[in-house]
């Protein structure tokens, strides 16, 4: 595997550097592609408008072409009429004044006719006629310079036996202008034989204008042109500024071929020559629209796109940066998403743990059950604390720890429940930290004890001397009455057995009372007992009486204690809680140890407390006629090495608080009238009375 992975290496790699450079330039690529995009629709529009013009030009100009091939087979049809109309009139044997007459006619009807000859086989004139109307087109009856052409045209008409025409020709005028005219020769032909020629001279100008004129003539310039674009005649006028199309038609005619050429009039070079190209931009502009909306779209979809993408990232790193542990279940109850702190805390890794329902993996085998009607439970839909709960699970590797648990339900957008959510709390080291806090709790109790130990000491020394000095007196008494009994000669009488027994009574008696005043003391040293019992308020006071009496004989303080009936037993720590009278005892009476104070009580009260009497709650109060407590002392009451005595250790009242306080009960104090202070703590009842 690993040889296959490391020849494979080289080959992969560029594949792999290609879709990296792929993916990088994949943004800078949708750009370009955007660009050719609009770049070609552009020119599809542009060449769509060019082509819709140009194909209206092509319209046009095919138009023009069918009126130019229109006009020359009119003007064609014209000729032949006219060649007719001659043709009939030589038919008509006439005499020459009739013909004269007759051709006159003609001549005033066809304004294009210029002059008609009768010409001999020699190719002179016999007779001929001008247009009425008009100057004469030629001074004499001989026309010198047209007369080789004439001849060639007449011998041409005599072959085809028909009409000929001549080449055109520019004849001046006297009044500087001239016309362009052409000949048409007819033969004149009398029993199949051709006896002479009608000559027609046609003005190629009024030809356009009498044959074109009215048709044609309003929107074209039309004219006879020579091959090289020479205008032999024009008819109409064009403005400059339109723009400009052009047909020409070849008209053949026997002996001469004409050009003939019409200028097209035309509204152009408009934008929008017509509906077809204004609607093809009007589409191209609503195309170019829905494109640069389409742009924008997508622009505003990579945004959203771009956006989702980092708030996937922003929320799949929060996951995984996380310490707390998250787990999702469906309503089945299996597990749908983990994330990496709640893997680790267990060992597991995520595959192991997805999809897996009860009994879970990480449960202890021996509490799978109870864990699991949990689970039941809080799958039927219970209302779940929001303080959550605490469980056990185990690790991978067997190591068991306690967990905090939250949960809550999954709610999708639509606000229906999928499933459950729930976030895990390592509480193990919370745990070892409580247990520290508790230790040194201890131990600083243990230190509080010893201390007040150390008090007692003294006190039990002081108040053995009494005991102790008695019984030495009546033994010294009674070792002096026996030593007397044992002189000779002395006689033992009833007196002084009466005398020696009293003495060892009184010895007995004053044995009794140290070894009460020692046992007390030994009593409240000895008994350490965690466990909460039930204890009646009167067998705490008688516990701490003896050891508080002790300090009153010191500091002459008189003790009053106030015990209401009836009271019912506390459950309580019961060391503990000698030892928060016994400091609250002592704190007063060396309150009072002041000579300023003149009547020293120190008064003990238990009673029912007022307040939460649903729960059976029962008040103790430790009055003193002491000096007070200052305002700046009251600050720093409770904070632990507080203290204003030379030997004080200031440990008392933090002490008592915390004892107090863990039995739930509440610690506090106040100035009592007229002078000295009140501390005032409740314990719970371990029933109503
Ligand atoms: P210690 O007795 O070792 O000084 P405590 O915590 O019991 O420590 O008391 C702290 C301080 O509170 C005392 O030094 C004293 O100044 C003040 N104090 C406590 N009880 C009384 C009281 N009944 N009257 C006046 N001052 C008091």
């Amino acid at each position: 595997m690993l040889h296959v992975g490391t020849t494979l290496q080289p080959l992969l790699k560029p594949i792999w550097l290609f879709f990296t450079t792929a993916a990088r330039s994949f943004t800078d690529r949708r750009v370009s592609l955007w660009f050719a995009l609009v770049g070609l629709v552009g020119a599809v529009l542009v060449t769509l408008v060019w082509l819709a013009g140009r194909y209206e030009a092509s319209q046009y100009q095919a138009e023009l072409d069918r009126d130019t091939s229109d006009a020359a087979s009119d003007i064609r049809r014209s000729f032949s009429r006219h060649a007719l109309s001659l043709q009939s009139l030589n038919a008509k044997s006439l005499s020459q004044k009739n013909w004269l007459s007759d051709v006159e006619v003609l001549l005033s009807q066809n304004r294009e006719w210029l002059r008609v000859e009768k010409r001999d086989l020699q190719g002179l004139v016999s007779v001929f006629v001008n247009a009425p109307y008009r100057t004469p087109l030629f001074e004499t009856n001989v026309r010198l310079n047209e007369q080789a052409e004439i001849v060639q045209t007449c011998q041409r008409a005599k072959r085809l036996n028909g009409p000929a025409y001549s080449r055109t020709y520019f004849v001046p005028q006297s009044s500087g202008i001239g016309f362009e005219v052409m000949e048409m020769c007819l033969p004149i032909i009398e029993h199949s034989i051709t006896v002479g020629y009608s000559v027609l001279t046609y003005s190629l100008q009024e030809i356009l204008f009498a044959q074109l004129g009215e048709t044609y003539g309003r929107r074209n310039e039309i004219s006879f042109v020579e091959p090289d674009g020479t205008r032999l005649a024009v008819h109409g006028t064009l403005p400059r500024s339109k723009r400009l199309f052009t047909a020409t038609q070849l008209m053949d005619l026997p002996g001469n071929t004409l050009m003939l050429r019409m200028d097209g009039r035309r509204a152009g070079p408009d934008l929008f020559p017509n509906v077809l190209p204004a609607l093809v931009t009007a589409m191209s502009i609503a195309l170019v629209s829905v494109l640069v909306l389409l742009v924008k779209d997508s622009r505003r979809r990579l945004k959203a796109e771009q956006d989702l993408a980092d708030a996937l990232a922003f929320r799949k790193a929060m996951e995984d940066s996380l310490v707390t542990g998250l787990r999702a279940r469906d309503l089945q109850g299996r597990i749908t998403y983990v994330n990496p702190a709640f893997c680790q805390m267990l060992g597991f890794k995520a595959e192991e743990l997805l999809g897996a329902s009860a009994p879970m993996p990480y449960w202890p085998s021996e509490m799978a059950e109870e864990y699991q009607q949990r689970q039941a439970v809080r799958l039927a839909g219970n209302a779940l604390s929001r303080e959550g709960f605490e469980s056990v699970f185990v690790r991978q590797d067997g190591s068991r720890f306690p967990v905090l648990i939250f949960e809550a339900p999954l709610i999708n957008v639509l606000g229906k429940q999928t499933g459950w959510m729930s976030a895990f709390l390592d509480i193990s080291e919370q745990r070892r930290v409580e247990e520290l806090s508790r230790a040194s709790q201890e131990r600083l109790q243990a230190t509080a004890r010893l201390a007040t130990v150390g008090e007692m000491a003294s006190l039990l020394s002081h108040e053995l001397n009494q005991p102790l000095a008695a019984i030495s007196s009546y033994a010294t008494g009674s070792l002096n009455l026996l030593h007397a009994q044992q002189r000779p000669g002395h006689l033992t009488d009833q007196h002084d057995l009466r005398d020696l027994q009293m003495a060892l009574e009184k010895i007995a008696a004053q044995a009794g009372r140290a070894g009460k005043v020692i046992n007390s003391v030994h009593d409240f040293v000895r008994r350490r007992d965690q466990d909460r019992e039930a204890v009646s308020p009167q067998a705490l006071i008688d516990a701490v009486l003896p050891l508080v009496q002790l300090q009153a004989r010191k500091l002459s303080v008189r003790l009053e204690i106030k015990l209401e009936e009836r009271l019912a037993p506390i459950l309580c720590d019961r060391t503990m809680v000698e030892q928060v009278i016994l400091n609250l005892a002592r704190n007063g009476m060396q309150a009072m140890d002041h000579p300023a104070c003149h009547q020293r009580t120190l008064t003990l009260q238990i009673k029912k407390a007022a307040s939460n009497l649903a729960h059976g709650w029962i008040e103790f109060a430790v009055i003193d006629l002491g000096v007070g407590i200052a305002a700046d002392v009251a600050k720093n009451l409770f904070t632990p090495f507080f203290t204003t005595k030379t030997e004080g250790m200031g440990l008392g009242l933090s002490l008592c608080r915390t004892v107090v306080e863990q039995h739930g009960g509440h610690l506090e104090f106040e100035p009592f009238q007229p002078c000295g202070t009140l501390f005032r703590f409740t314990l719970p009842a371990a029933s109503t009375v």
